[in-house]
């Protein structure tokens, strides 16, 4: 199976290269050529696996390139008892009447970006080998908390690679500062920005996209890619856990086979949201994907309206991870929605960049409508629900 770009549905690369690579040189986003499916029995099996069996198993539909051998040594790497607190890597913990939280905080970071950033630097060296490329990889990352020092985790002394995250000065907590500026690695650079996380990745896309830095570091023997979601190899790691979260509540009895749920998903960049819409995709039982976004709500308008518009303030919040004002992985959803419209994807991201509005077609609205919700709430209202949860359900 190859990849193809959200800009040109012409272009084919194996899914080593679009991994390699980060991002297309149109500027569009790496897409699967077609979504594999996965039938209940295999969604069974996975429940009788560990996680990186499990993965490992996933993964040979999506990354069909690699080797069954290849896909074991990123998986069993990635995800063990060394860098998780849990064996079962995951955790889910049922909080009231049909109503789960899928813990995925229980890699090194304490972020859920770790499911994805623990074997992304497994999955990026393994894709330059098989492409026989010999040059250091240069990772570069935009951040608004987490990705920053989860990339930095899984990247640090790995060998063949240098990795440099930017974060907006005022944009991300204490904690996180602390965490990126005290990491530790040979290979690793931190630096912040005067900016909002929008600022930091709009920089790093022009950073990317140009050639004269591109020629530099050809002569250098470099090469850059990326560690954000915008990275298919971020992506396909995080279909995963909506897998095996979904097997593993059937095996304890807690759902029914082919019982449809219903998944809330924190929003930000539209990556962790996407990968389950792709799972639902794939044959997940799936039916609503609920978004939700803090004050910065320009999802939520988005979803209910079918209108993107990012001429609003950016407020700065207690979540600064979903502190975004444009969605990047949106992309890959809506050109999957519109029929894979490469045209219309570009006509759309050009009004995006130009006037920071554009409207999608009745068509995609009403498939938008069909596939999700959105809701949004304030920092006081994100307060009062943890404080809430926290004294019910300990
Ligand atoms: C990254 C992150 C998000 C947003 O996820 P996206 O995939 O960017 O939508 C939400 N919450 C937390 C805690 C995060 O780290």
């Amino acid at each position: 199976m190859f990849y193809k770009s959200t800009r040109n549905s012409g272009l084919k690369v194996s899914s080593a290269q679009a991994i390699a690579q980060g991002i297309s040189e149109d500027g569009g986003l790496f897409v699967p050529e077609e979504i594999p499916a996965i039938t209940m029995e295999e969604i069974k099996s996975v429940g009788d696996m560990s996680y990186a069996e499990g993965a490992a198993f996933i993964f040979s539909k999506l990354l069909t390139d690699f080797t069954e051998a290849e896909l074991k040594y990123c998986t069993e790497s990635a995800y063990t008892d060394k860098k998780f607190a849990t064996a079962d890597i995951t955790e889910i913990s049922h909080l009231f009447d049909g109503t789960y939280v899928l813990e995925l905080w229980h890699g090194p970071t304490c972020a859920f970006k770790d499911m994805a950033l623990q074997i992304l630097p497994y999955l990026l060296t393994t894709s330059l080998k098989k492409l026989d490329v010999h040059k250091k990889v240069v990772i570069l990352v935009a951040t608004s908390g987490d990705t920053g020092k989860a990339a930095l985790e899984g990247f640090a002394d790995v060998e063949g690679t240098a990795i440099m995250v930017f974060y907006p000065q005022d944009g991300v907590s204490d904690m996180q500062k602390r965490q990126m500026t005290t990491q530790d690695g040979g290979n690793v650079t931190v630096c912040a920005l005067k900016g909002n996380f929008d600022d930091c990745q709009n920089g790093v896309k022009a950073i990317f996209t140009d050639d004269d830095i591109k020629n530099k570091l050809e002569n250098g023997g470099m090469m850059f890619s990326s560690a954000n979601s915008i990275n298919w190899g971020r992506l396909a790691p995080q279909i995963i856990y909506y897998i095996s979260a979904y097997s593993r509540l059937m095996k304890d009895g807690e759902i029914k086979e082919g019982e449809k749920i219903n998944i809330v998903v924190p929003t930000g960049n539209f990556g962790n949201i996407l990968a389950a819409y792709y799972a639902k995709r794939m044959g997940l039982p799936v039916n609503m994907l609920i978004c939700a976004s803090n004050a910065n709500n320009v999802l939520t308008d988005f979803i209910n309206t079918g209108v993107y518009d990012r001429n609003r303030d950016f407020i700065t919040t207690i979540s600064p991870s979903m502190d975004i004002l444009i969605s990047s992985n949106l992309e890959r959803l809506l050109y999957i929605l519109s029929g894979e419209n490469d045209g219309l994807i570009k006509e759309w991201f050009g009004e995006l960049a130009k006037s920071g509005r554009y409207e999608v077609t009745e068509d995609v609205k009403k498939q938008l409508s069909e596939n999700f919700k959105a809701g949004c709430c304030d920092d006081e209202r994100t307060k009062a629900t943890i404080k809430a949860v926290y004294d019910k359900y300990s």
